[in-house]
């Protein structure tokens, strides 16, 4: 299989729990997919992503790469927070929001009671612009079917898109027309993202908080609307 590809539905074999048992931040299925003669899990799935992730060579970012950034954290989760390209600390660590950017993220998330174990965290684009400058058109196209591969496996019901990289791309993606963060965020937006019906949350990227202090009080603020959100998606589960 070309990397880019992802095993469609005619693969899959799912089994999902009974509807009393729905809950949004754990795992929601014993879902199991076939690719080529072994059966994964949606971790498994994950693994061979990131796996072709860190060897990478596809656009000229990888030349002044340390560590390639694929995403971590919880393959059940409902919930995925994408964010634009890898800075100087993911970089040097393979991890996504690990900077000063991140250290915000985390308290963000723990302010609407959620915890980076029980989301998933990734990028746009997976390896760091050389000075952090803004990813090419190029590379997003390059890159981006690395995270239509995740958004397939994870299936996420929520993405919250952070900055207007993010939320451009996944417009696209949506067949939505974006016009800027600025009039996007904070706004919730269902939407059919991969030929899966999900809702997409665009906030302002964490990193613009740190400098513009009236984003920060905005980011905050948008955040307890994602908690109204997903208090909505646990009592309606679907
Ligand atoms: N900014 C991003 O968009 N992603 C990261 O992983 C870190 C900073
Ligand atoms: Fe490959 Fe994406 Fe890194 Fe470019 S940015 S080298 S496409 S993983």
């Amino acid at each position: 299989m070309k990397t880019g590809e992802f095993p469609g539905n005619s693969n899959t074999v799912s089994s999902t729990l009974p509807s009393g048992l729905w809950c949004l931040l754990e795992p929601k299925s014993t879902e199991t997919h076939v690719k080529g003669s072994a059966v994964l899990s949606k971790k498994g799935l994950l693994d061979v992503v990131a796996s072709e992730v860190i060897v990478c060579t596809k656009c000229p970012l990888w030349k002044s790469r340390l560590n390639a950034v694929p995403g971590v954290g919880n393959p059940e989760t409902r919930i995925m927070f994408i964010g634009e390209a890898p800075g100087m600390s993911e970089d040097a660590k393979g991890e996504p929001f690990v900077g000063t950017a991140g250290k915000l993220l985390d308290v963000l998330l723990s302010q609407v009671g959620l915890s980076r174990e029980q989301v998933f965290i990734t990028n746009v684009v997976k390896c760091r612009p050389p000075r952090n400058r803004q990813p090419k058109p190029l590379e997003i196209e390059t890159c981006t079917p690395y995270l239509d591969r995740q958004i397939l496996v994870i299936k996420p019901e929520l993405i919250v898109a952070l900055g207007s990289h993010s939320t451009s791309y996944i417009f696209s993606k949506a067949a939505l027309p974006f016009d800027s963060i600025t009039q996007t965020h904070g706004k919730p937006q269902k939407a059919n993202v991969l030929d899966l019906a999900l809702t997409i949350f665009p906030m302002y990227h964490p990193a613009s908080a740190l400098y513009t202090p009236e984003h920060k009080k905005v980011l905050e603020h948008d955040f307890q609307s994602l908690k109204t959100k997903l208090q909505n998606i646990r009592q309606n589960p679907p």
